[in-house]
């Protein structure tokens, strides 16, 4: 029996069903799992994994043998844990073969056709010649006519040709894994029904998505010529989104008990505080605030669908050299996830989202910024009123509703931002003039400040009492820097906040919390509104309370 007809079998015992179903229901294509046919017969799985391009191609025949109305194409899923592999460990022996990939989808271009077949015809003889394209740039000639007859050389014209759909996106690790390497990058190719308008969605960039194929080498080009040197790029058989569960924090027994301990701890709050940015000192009630934050509040969805944000917003503004720089830099280390960035400095797709031809991928390609990159983290952005102007706008999204909407070119998608943002911001003129407000002094737009759950305003001014403490306080951390050990080390604070946000996933408000929250809130807006001085108190505020308070529940592990 030939591996077509072994594959048929296969099929027909064990996916007869779902062939059925495919046909009936107009789908195109059903996906096997890699374990069926390692039961069935692991010499054909051993050969999947080996030479993915004939097998898949026996399957493509194999499915016609099957008596059904249409044709479903053949998907491959769940490959064995050998041949999943890290982007960044990918090398030429792993070429040709069966492979699968975990990434951070980070551009993604147009779906364009390209040509799959074309048919060509010896104009001495006339014999037609079917010729498959490979998925590199140029078309592929016969080289001499098929005819034993005639061995025309060359002039062979085109008659007709196949089409299909393809999409290239980057692919890159995901930060929880890089932990400040740089990520490994990809190209991968989706074509035919991983380009439908579902699959679009799942791959745009910033979802974090799974796939199988086959690795392949395509010739770098230099100065448009092809040379010695050659790139990698995967042919995708199958795309799935990545299960949440293997992005976090693995934590064990002993952890858990570690962290049930210290969320029990009537001085759990100070520990933490004390934890973050050690050699930073003061600013107590910055550190309480980037606490909260790091663990967050719970998102809400109201009864008509809106969703009120858990992430908990922070700008600090302040004089220059007040270590601004230093607490943002530091706090990105604690998050999985996070990131640093400066508004001014953040090259290419910028903070939130752009639209840019690209030689590689071929035509509009959309690329996510670092806020989309960090989806479901937290972000870091230093000189906050130097970004552009189309992040700027962009931004105001991103804050409220956590999603970036672009619309350039051809390309129209709504990209995913559920990230917390920490930002740093300098005065208009370089340090804050006591005898002007100091809204004046802040160069971002009143509308995109009301987004910020706290804000802090840093003065740098001479204070003995304090100036003594904080300059013994930098000499000690140079003398003994192991004195500067925080109460809760960096990895364990990690999981700490990873378990506390798996486990409480609801927060109920208890009644004297209710009140407490509405009292402080009329409290402050009649204090402050009015005043010209004032940053204005709205609704937002309102809510930016009760955040900091499920936040504040999230680290006792409480759900009150
Ligand atoms: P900014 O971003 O606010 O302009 P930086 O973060 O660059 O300032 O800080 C300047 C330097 O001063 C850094 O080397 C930082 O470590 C130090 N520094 C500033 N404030 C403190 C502080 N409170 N405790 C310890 N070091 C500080
Ligand atoms: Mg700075």
């Amino acid at each position: 029996m030939d591996i077509e007809e072994k594959l048929s079998n296969f099929l027909h015992s064990k996916y007869y069903n779902e062939l059925v179903k495919a046909a009936s229901q107009g789908k195109d294509f059903i996906v096997i799992d890699f374990a069926d046919i390692d039961m069935f017969d692991p010499v054909i799985a051993d050969q999947l994994l080996e030479h993915p391009k004939d097998i898949m191609k026996h399957f493509e025949e194999a499915v016609k043998n099957i008596d059904i109305p249409s044709i479903p194409e053949i998907k491959i899923r769940n490959i064995p844990e050998s041949n999943r592999i890290r982007i960044r460990n990918l090398r030429s022996k792993n070429i040709g073969k069966l492979i699968s990939v975990e990434g951070l989808v980070k551009s993604a271009s147009e779906v364009k056709p390209q040509l799959e077949t074309v048919y060509f015809k010896c104009p001495d003889c006339g014999t037609i010649m079917e010729i498959p394209q490979e998925s590199t740039n140029f078309i592929k000639y016969p080289k001499i006519c098929t005819n034993p007859a005639c061995r025309r050389r060359g002039g062979f014209e085109i008659v007709d040709k196949k089409l299909f759909d393809v999409r290239w996106i980057r692919l890159i690790e995901p930060f929880e894994i890089t932990e400040g390497e740089k990520p490994g990058e990809i190209t991968v190719m989706l074509k035919k029904s991983l380009t439908t308008p579902k699959y679009q969605r799942m791959t745009d960039p910033g979802n974090k998505i799974k796939v199988i194929g086959i690795l392949k080498e395509i010739p770098k080009r230099v100065n448009g010529k092809k040379s010695v040197k050659m790139d990698m790029i995967i042919e995708a058989i199958y795309v799935e989104p990545s299960e949440k569960d293997i992005e976090e924090i693995e934590i064990t027994p002993e952890d858990e008990k570690k962290i049930k301990e210290l969320a029990s701890d009537p001085n759990i709050y100070k520990k933490l505080v004390g934890s973050i940015a050690p050699a930073i000192y003061g600013f107590d009630e910055i550190k309480e605030a980037i606490v909260l934050q790091l663990f967050g509040g719970i998102p809400h969805v109201l009864p008509d669908g809106s969703r009120i944000r858990g992430n908990i917003h922070i700008l600090i503004t302040g004089d220059p050299g007040v270590g601004k720089s230093v607490i943002l830099n530091l706090v990105s280390k604690i998050v999985p996830r996070g990131k640093y960035v400066s508004g001014k400095g953040v090259s290419g797709a910028g903070l939130t989202a752009t639209v840019r031809k690209d030689e590689e991928l071929g035509g509009w390609v959309l690329e996510a910024g670092a806020l989309v990159l960090a989806n479901n983290g937290m972000i870091s952005i230093d000189e906050f009123d130097k970004m552009n102007k189309d992040d700027m706008i962009a931004m105001h999204e991103a804050m409220s509703i956590e999603t970036i909407s672009i619309a350039k070119a051809s390309i129209v998608a709504t990209l995913p931002a559920r990230t917390a943002v920490l930002a740093g911001a300098n005065p208009k003129y370089g340090r804050f003039d006591p005898f002007r407000p100091i809204l004046e002094q802040i160069q971002i737009p009143d509308t995109l400040m009301s987004r910020f759950d706290l804000k802090f305003v840093l003065r740098d001014r001479p204070d003995r009492e304090r100036d003594e403490k904080l300059a013994s306080h930098i000499s000690l951390s140079r003398l003994n820097p192991e004195k500067m050990e925080p109460p809760i080390d960096t990895n364990l604070l990690r999981k700490y906040i990873s378990y506390a946000k798996r486990t409480i996933k609801n927060i109920e408000m208890t009644p004297e919390s209710a009140n407490m929250l509405k009292d402080f809130y009329v409290d402050m807006r009649n204090k402050y509104t009015g005043q010209d001085q004032a940053v204005p108190i709205t609704l937002r505020q309102y809510e930016a309370l009760i955040r900091l308070s499920e936040a504040s529940a999230k680290i006792r592990l409480s759900k009150k």
